[in-house]
């Protein structure tokens, strides 16, 4: 599963993106690679051709929805947006929902005030608010959208979800959950086919590191690397053999790469300065074992438009 979306823009600019659902199987799957042949297709290549390249960018999409949300509050705190994961999957939406969830939260925060709190206060107020409003309506009528397609794939799953939105309103009286991680549905290379994707063109297609180059991602040198990994032997001698290690394709990037040394011995590099900070290392490694951190100072990607 996953989607697609084409924008115009003003100044004669198009705004074009592939969402790849991060639950996929094969190994050899590459999200950018897919994004590169994704733009040649007749429909969309017919808004692409004679233009010019100005931006490129990914980002993981927080789609888990209500069945997937955290806790709300902790004492002095609280998640809200993307954070928390308002994003309704079946939309594809996230701005409103955001939006809604800051304002609740924000008017918990003036009724703990106005009531005297000293700080440190659990927001409880926000978690009642937000069982009462339009937004949890919204996100429980939504709650088996992505469950329905990643269980029955997109022609059973679709149909439930057009009866539970059509029919039922987003009611449908059962509640699917989805129970297997996005990093285990991956499997091993031994039972993924490989692909060939085609090169690049340099004119609808391109290769990662000039894409990158237009994210204007900047981190400071001489600074911890931000993607930490619990056991660094893990790459070469865990995910090499037995997912091709599969950071080499998942990561849009090219931050992870294997490379061979003078000696013929591997080595696992992390070219932490290039990362877009998409956080789909820490959701697809089969390992489990990268944690994206924040990095030092203001680093990250710098979209134009944005
Ligand atoms: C490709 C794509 C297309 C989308 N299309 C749509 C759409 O058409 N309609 C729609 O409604 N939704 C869309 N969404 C979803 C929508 O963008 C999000 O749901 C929404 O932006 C979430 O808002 P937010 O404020 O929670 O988080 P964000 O918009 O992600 O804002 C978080 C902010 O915090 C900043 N930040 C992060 N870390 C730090 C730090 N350590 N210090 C300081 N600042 C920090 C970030 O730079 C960012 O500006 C799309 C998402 C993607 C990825
Ligand atoms: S290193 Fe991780 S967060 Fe950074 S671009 Fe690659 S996959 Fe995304």
């Amino acid at each position: 599963t996953g989607g697609s979306f084409l924008y115009h823009l003003e100044n004669n600019q198009v705004v074009v993106g592939l969402i790849v659902d991060l639950s996929y199987g094969n190994a050899f799957l590459s999200p950018f690679d897919e994004f590169q042949r994704y733009k040649h297709h007749p429909v969309i290549k017919q808004y692409l051709e004679g233009g010019k390249r100005v931006a490129y960018g990914a980002r993981a999409i927080c789609k888990g929805g209500l069945n997937s949300l955290p806790k709300m509050v902790f004492p002095g705190g609280a998640l809200i947006g993307c954070d928390l994961g308002t994003l309704n999957f079946a939309k594809i939406k996230g701005s409103h929902t955001a939006m809604k969830s800051g304002m609740l939260a924000a008017e918990a925060v003036a009724d703990a005030l106005l009531a005297d709190g000293q700080g440190g206060d659990l927001l409880n107020g926000y978690v009642d608010g937000f069982k009462a409003s339009w937004l949890y309506d919204e996100l429980f009528r939504s709650r088996n959208f992505g469950p329905a397609l990643h269980k029955f794939g997109p022609l059973v799953g679709g149909g439930i979800n057009w009866l539970d939105q059509n029919i039922f309103g987003g009611k449908i009286p059962f509640t699917l959950h989805d129970t297997k991680p996005d990093y285990a549905c991956l499997k091993p290379a031994a039972e993924s086919k490989r692909i060939d994707y085609p090169k690049p063109d340099g004119k609808l297609s391109f290769d990662k590191l000039s894409s990158v180059f237009l994210s204007n991602t900047n981190h400071e040198e001489e600074q911890p690397c931000h993607l930490k990994l619990t056991d660094a032997s893990i790459p070469l001698s865990v995910n090499l053999p037995k997912w091709d290690e599969p950071a080499q394709r998942y990561c849009p990037a090219g931050v992870y790469e294997v490379v061979t040394q003078e000696s013929g011995e591997k080595k696992f590099q992390i070219n932490a300065q290039n990362c877009v900070h998409c956080k789909t290392c820490d959701i697809k490694d089969p390992s489990q074992n990268i944690t994206w951190v924040a990095p030092e100072g203001t680093g990250g990607p710098n979209y134009p438009n944005m």
